[in-house]
């Protein structure tokens, strides 16, 4: 009889645990004969009564103190081989311990979702449909418009099912038509290209690169084949992109893929155009809009070779790749990097941890660096890298302060604001909006008793959405129909108060009736092609006032616009979260950006109720760089991050006691361990406090803050702390989670 083997398998449930598993007998024996390595592979398992679960070998004949009679079965080993290279398996185990999160859902985050499912790693054939019929008359379906339709597009082609849903023809259509003997399906398999490298090429349409691009590529490609991380501070306009560009070259030039990070692919069509047009490599997107075959592919590219760039957000960081020979992220400094639940680990420090693993550079670009990083940039730590001057002929634009102290506002617009406009719009220019605030208006209130229409479940007041005709809580989704009454005293006379982008909207429409306003917001560009056809419309003159919120922040080019307005900032000034500066900062220059890229001299305004605002002054007289070294001087002062370290555990319920007590628990359990490593000088505990939203969605929530001067010193002691914190009776009546570096406190 051959000897058990035992598998320690990781799964994705939230506990800091895994399962041992008996290799089943016949498996055993292959597996002893072939020296097969285990560890890595995919297993179905049996778990808890009758499921099955998809799991991840993480140890083979590991020590045991009990009997493994018990033991149930593996149900199926899925893989040959282990799945992902060994580096970015020890990195995924490194994330999983700075996270404090279970290795078994970081593994399955970090694959597509077919993969968690138990699918086989390989591409899959997409269904394509063409013609079987020769003598076919399209006549003949004249009276059927679909299928006639269908036949009219597929004329002599071959199309995919996607391609043709996207033209309007479901798969009913074309199934009815198959089973009358007119059409028939075949499986295409993608084209894979290993041999790119040899027919490299590059576009010759370039422009010559300006002194400090060229000194910030040659910086990087001195030393492209080694560990390097560099951020790339330049101001919005100022050419990143062809830094990008020529970076990148001479790593594919060597066979090597590129991975590319972005905050948000639907919003940067153009940025990918131009790295299709620079280069004639194949190019594959990794996001979330991909469906789960185009997931899968795009993976499978990254791992064979077969795509020498891959551009993706957030989760593409854990792409696993045959030959990676560099790392850009792009706009370093967004916020969205940062996953917010579950597995909550930060794309850009996780791509550095990953390109020092892999030995290979990697460049942070951003106009307004987050502190974090510009903190290791001025330390040394990091390479820095510098474009102060706008590329081409573009000049930086002016900008100023309106004070809006007293003055009649006409749905926030100020009578200044509104004659600027006029002036800019009449020289047939393009003007900017920016309200980051949607819907019609922030709250409804009773206008003879003052009371609020709140939402029942969380501390939030209910946003009004005019168009849509209801009340929406942003918080938590709920909505309600718009009330007839007072709640208090029945008064029927409700009215809005403030101003959400559909109302600005509305006004503009009369206040400027000559000139198209498109508003680009969460509410109406829920399709990705509604948002790239905004784009082009914006681009091709359509529309002269673009209204949007923080959508319409990021990184688009558009030539003619001339005026940018930020219409109300005064909410991010008294705001009592310390990142609430650094955001408005980087929000201010980043639209400040969006102004005059081309010939035309770019203008910004500022409204405020304070424009002494030491903060706004800065901002508006020396800009970003200034203000940021300022305000790191600040938290250094307060030994606030990135002067010290910090972690948070969250804790919600029904029950506002029990989520508080719970953590009260946490405290003393890390207090213990801080007091026997004697660091309980060095590692504060904080709290536990409400959350700045202390209700939402019917939840109460709870915070405990860990702060140190030193990673490791919060990484070790919740490492120690957590098997006691999983193991406590009372963590099982709430829900409670670990954020490392968190970056908001909401
Ligand atoms: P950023 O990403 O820094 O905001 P981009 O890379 O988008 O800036 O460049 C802004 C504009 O300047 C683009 O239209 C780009 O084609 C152009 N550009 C970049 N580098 C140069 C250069 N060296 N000479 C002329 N134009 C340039
Ligand atoms: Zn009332
Ligand atoms: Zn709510």
């Amino acid at each position: 009889m051959t000897k058990a083997i035992i598998c320690r398998v990781a799964l994705a449930i939230p506990l800091h645990k895994q399962f041992d598993y008996l290799l089943p007998e016949y498996l055993s024996a292959d597996f002893l004969a072939s020296e097969q390595q285990l560890v890595g592979c995919r297993v179905r398992v049996p778990f808890g009564g009758k499921r099955q679960m998809v799991g991840i070998i993480c140890e083979v004949n590991p020590e045991l103190d009990y009997d493994i009679a018990k033991l149930k079965k593996i149900t199926q080993l899925i893989d040959h081989s282990a799945l992902l290279s060994d580096k970015l398996w020890s990195l995924l185990n490194w994330a999983s311990f700075y996270y404090q999160h279970p290795f078994g859902d970081v593994y399955q985050q970090a694959i597509p979702t077919v993969l968690r499912q138990g699918k086989e790693a390989t591409f899959k054939g997409s269904e394509h449909w063409q013609v079987s019929e020769q003598s076919l008359n399209i006549d003949d379906f004249k009276r059927a418009k679909k299928q006639h339709q269908a036949l009219t597009l597929l004329g002599a082609q071959c199309l995919s099912t996607s391609s043709l849903k996207e033209q309007g023809i479901t798969r009913v259509t074309l199934k009815a038509l198959q089973d009358k003997g007119v059409l028939e399906t075949i499986d295409k398999q993608p084209q894979v290209n290993l041999n790119w490298v040899n027919d490299f090429e590059e576009s010759t349409e370039k422009p010559n690169l300006t002194s400090e691009q060229a000194l910030a590529i040659t910086a990087v490609n001195q030393q492209n084949q080694t560990f390097n991380c560099f951020l790339l501070e330049g101001i919005t306009g100022s050419g990143k992109t062809e830094v990008y560009l020529n970076i990148i070259k001479p790593v594919l030039q060597m066979g090597r893929q590129v991975l590319i990070i972005v905050p948000e692919i639907g919003l940067t069509p153009q940025t990918i155009q131009r790295f299709q047009q620079r280069f004639n490599v194949p190019i594959y997107l990794k996001h979330s809009a991909l469906n789960s075959r185009e997931q899968l592919d795009s993976w499978c590219h990254a791992k064979q070779g077969s795509a020498a760039i891959i551009i993706g957000t957030r989760s593409a960081i854990f792409s696993d790749f045959k030959d990676l020979g560099l790392i850009i992220l792009d706009e370093e400094h967004d916020a969205s990097f940062k996953q917010q639940d579950g597995f909550r680990y930060h794309a850009r420090d996780f791509a550095i941890k990953r390109a020092h693993v892999e030995q290979i550079p990697i460049l942070l670009g951003s106009a307004t660096p987050a502190f974090e990083t510009l903190h290791n940039a001025l330390q040394g730590k990091y390479q820095h890298l510098h474009l102060t001057e706008r590329a081409g002929n573009a000049k930086p634009p002016s900008s100023s302060l309106i004070n809006l102290a007293g003055l009649p506002l006409q749905s926030g617009l100020s009578p200044q604001l509104i004659e600027l406009m006029g002036k800019h719009l009449e020289k047939n220019n393009q003007v900017i909006l920016f309200l980051n605030r949607r819907g019609y208006a922030p709250v409804l209130m009773c206008h003879e008793c003052g009371w609020l229409v709140k939402c029942g479940r969380c501390d939030a007041f209910y946003t009004y959405h005019k168009s849509a005709n209801y009340l929406h809580c942003h918080h938590c989704t709920s909505t309600l129909p718009i009330p007839h009454q007072c709640n208090d005293c029945g008064s029927t006379q409700l009215i809005s108060t403030g101003v959400g982008t559909e109302q600005l909207e509305e006004s503009l429409n009369q206040l400027f009736p000559a000139y198209p306003t498109v508003r680009i917001d969460r509410d109406n560009t829920r399709k990705k092609e509604s948002f790239n056809q905004y784009l082009t419309d914006i681009n091709n003159g359509k529309y002269k006032i673009l209204l949007g919120t923080q959508m319409l922040a990021k990184g688009h080019h558009f030539p003619d616009v001339t005026l940018v307005a930020l219409i109300d900032v005064d909410g991010a000034l008294f705001c009592n979260d310390y990142r609430a500066s650094e955001r408005l900062a980087q929000l201010y220059t980043q639209v400040s950006g969006r102004a005059g890229r081309a010939e035309k001299r770019g203008q910004v305004v500022l409204q405020t109720h304070h424009p002494e605002h030491d903060l706004l002054q800065e901002l508006v007289n020396s800009g970003y760089q200034d203000f940021s070294r300022h305000a790191l001087t600040e938290r250094q002062m307060a030994q606030l991050p990135p002067y010290s370290f910090q972690a948070l555990l969250r804790c919600e319920s029904d029950n506002a006691t029990l989520a508080e007590s719970f953590l009260g628990l946490c405290k003393q359990v890390i207090e213990q361990i801080t007091q026997l490593n004697k660091i309980e000088r060095r590692l504060f505990v904080l709290g536990p406090i409400p959350a700045s939203m202390e209700r939402r969605a019917g939840k109460y929530r709870f915070q405990l803050l860990l702060q140190a001067d030193h990673r490791a010193l919060i990484s070790k002691t919740l490492h120690q702390a957590l098997p006691t914190l999983d193991k406590l009776p009372e963590g099982r009546k709430v829900r409670w989670s670990i954020d490392v570096d968190p970056i908001d406190f909401i």
